[in-house]
């Protein structure tokens, strides 16, 4: 089973992502985890993301899509996978469903974390708090520019995914269990 959650910054995918991991597990494929590996780790493809990422906005598509491809070639992905983060543009999306197909593969649901945009703010307040600011792009400047680019770039990717019928809608401003308990259900619905 090969899901994407998608949502806002601060809609809790990762939450939700680690959710799925220990009751179905699936491997967590996070592209924002991904590239802070990558900063931490001062690599070619760390030092290109580390400002655009600083300043809120999306790494080229090219350099994310051929990361991705590379991560989901590994073995650990053939019992299935939680995309957190990826796609964010319709070029990613595409890219990801000519590479599953290649394979033979595709994306089963696509689960949409709905929360009201101006309760985010108070979730990355949260987040800042409980881990210290560790992400140096968990600011509410930053936060703003996410979200404007959230709304002109990945929204429209929530419209790709229903024409073609994967598109699954929950409240995200539930509680964690509730809304984990709104995304067993799907995925119930699909084993
Ligand atoms: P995230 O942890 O998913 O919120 O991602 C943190 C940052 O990493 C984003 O604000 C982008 O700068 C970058 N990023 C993560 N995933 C992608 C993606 N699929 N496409 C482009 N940039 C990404």
């Amino acid at each position: 089973m090969n899901l994407v959650l998608f949502g806002p910054p601060g809609a809790g995918k990762g939450t939700q992502a680690a959710r799925l991991v220990e009751k179905y597990g699936l491997v967590h494929l996070s592209t924002g985890d991904m590239l802070r590996a990558a900063v931490a780790a001062g690599s070619e493809l760390g030092r290109q993301a580390k400002g655009i990422m600083e300043r809120g906005e999306l790494v080229p598509d090219e350099l994310i899509i051929a990361l991705v491809a590379e991560r989901i070639e590994r073995p650990d992905c053939a019992r299935g996978f939680v995309l957190d983060g990826f796609p964010r543009t319709i070029a990613q999306a595409a890219a990801l469903e000519r590479m599953l197909a290649e394979k033979g593969k595709r994306i089963d649901a696509v689960i949409e974390l709905a929360v009201d945009e101006s309760a985010l703010a108070a979730r990355i307040e949260k987040r800042i708090a409980e881990t210290g600011g560790a992400r140096s792009d968990d600011n509410l400047d930053t936060l703003k520019r996410r979200l404007a680019v959230y709304r002109e770039q990945t929204a429209p990717v929530l419209e790709w995914y229903r024409e073609r019928g994967l598109l699954h809608t929950i409240d995200g401003m539930q509680g964690i269990e509730e809304v984990a308990a709104a995304i067993e259900k799907v995925v119930e619905e699909l084993r």
